[in-house]
């Protein structure tokens, strides 16, 4: 039965060259597709490699990430242009969207910071309506702001992803009743989590996907470790558990999810 990881990070493993020994270990535990999420240009020219040499196991994002959002975004932006042709094009753009945890408290040096990132991602958002494509988002601390931008660009919810949600049950909903989803990381398996819990009950399985975030976010019982997609097993056994079904029916559901919403074989 075949798991699906709808949102990694592999370019540290290629960088240290443990990305074959992570990839056995994510098929020894049925982790059989990874989508490999960009956050800035370096990464998005790893995946494309991997995804040429990797064609049924790996898919790719292209995105500028808010907290790689700079002065000069306009341009690495731009450079998103070149992935979007030819052989082997991402699945998606993405990670994109507003992270205000690491801004200074003081509003008045975080409000240029944020204007930077809402500029960004604006234009990220236009450009994946533009070709047609599902967004990833990437929401920390800021999720009123992102639906706002997201509903001002005037995409079609069923292609938006909150990645990592960490919000609660009546934010699901807001997503939900758009058309929109939230997909869930290790962090649903940890103690303190249970709004987290609450968001997936409340959204349901006919939307949930599954993810790791690998190299963040380990889920117990690997908490604090670095994280691995063959992780994704705890996460889905974890989710099985709470939904109070088998966990071949869980990874059969959750599969097709990502699948469908990525547009994936
Ligand atoms: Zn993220
Ligand atoms: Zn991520």
């Amino acid at each position: 039965m075949p798991f699906l990881d709808s949102h990694c990070h592999l370019d540290r493993f290629f960088r240290e060259g443990n990305l074959p020994a992570i990839l056995d270990r994510a098929k020894a535990a049925e982790v059989n597709q990874l989508v490999t999420i960009g956050t800035e240009p370096e990464d998005w020219s790893i995946y494309r490699e991997l995804v040429h040499s990797h064609p049924n196991l790996i898919a790719y994002t292209v995105g500028l990430h808010p907290n790689e959002v700079k002065e000069d975004w306009q341009q690495v932006v731009a450079a998103i242009d070149e992935h979007l042709v030819g052989e082997r094009r991402p699945v998606a753009v993405g990670e994109i969207g507003l992270d205000y945890f690491r801004l200074p408290k003081d509003e008045s040096k975080a409000a240029p910071l944020k204007d930077l990132q809402k500029a960004a991602f604006a234009s990220q958002l236009a450009l994946a309506k533009q070709v047609d494509l599902p967004v990833v988002i990437h929401c920390r601390d800021s999720f009123n702001d992102c639906l706002r931008c997201i509903d001002d660009a005037g995409i079609d919810w069923a292609k938006v992803v909150f990645h990592c949600f960490s919000e609660g049950p009546d934010q699901v909903l807001l997503l939900r009743e758009r058309g929109g989803r939230a997909s869930f990381t290790g962090i649903i398996t940890y103690g303190s989590a249970e709004n987290v819990r609450q968001a997936a009950l409340a959204q349901g399985l006919d939307r949930l996907m599954l993810e790791t975030d690998c190299p963040y976010l380990a889920p117990a019982p690997h908490r604090g470790n670095p994280n691995e997609p063959a992780f994704l097993r705890h996460t889905a056994k974890f989710c099985a558990d709470l939904f109070e079904i088998d966990l071949e029916t869980l990874g059969q559901l959750t599969t097709l999810n990502a699948r469908t919403f990525y547009g994936l074989e």
